[in-house]
């Protein structure tokens, strides 16, 4: 079984079998991350990891999992971001019951948005 030699913040070098390690790569960006729980203090470790380790560490056996940036970060949004207001609001109308019907009005409505608001960029990515 191989070993994988990792670095605890707390502990220094650690070795780890090759199901220990988690690597994870977002295809949308291209960025990586490995995270383990340390055998010595248990804590979890997350670092950053280059092409390079990503490389090392799937050639070693490590599973890769690639996740995508979640669709909605595309999406146009209209107006300003909703505050507590808006949210108390919203929180007293899933008390009456006739919310449903109000929701499936709106869904069904032609415009569903104002119009006279100026479309936002998509939200800055990290
Ligand atoms: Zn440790």
């Amino acid at each position: 079984m191989a070993w994988i030699k990792a670095s605890c913040s707390t502990c220094g070098d650690v070795e780890l079998g090759i199901g220990e390690v988690k690597l994870m790569m977002c295809a949308s960006t291209s960025e990586a991350s490995y995270v383990f729980q340390c055998p010595t203090c248990e804590l979890i470790v997350s670092k950053a990891a280059e092409e390079n380790v990503v490389d090392v560490l799937v050639a070693s056996g490590v599973r890769l999992s690639v996740w995508h940036l979640p669709a909605e970060l595309d999406e146009q949004h209209y107006g300003s971001p909703i505050g507590y207001d808006e949210l108390l609001e919203f929180h007293f109308q899933l008390r009456d019951d006739a919310w449903v019907e109000e929701l499936a009005a709106m869904a069904s409505a032609k415009e569903p948005f104002r119009r006279d608001l100026e479309p936002a960029g998509p939200y800055d990515q990290p």
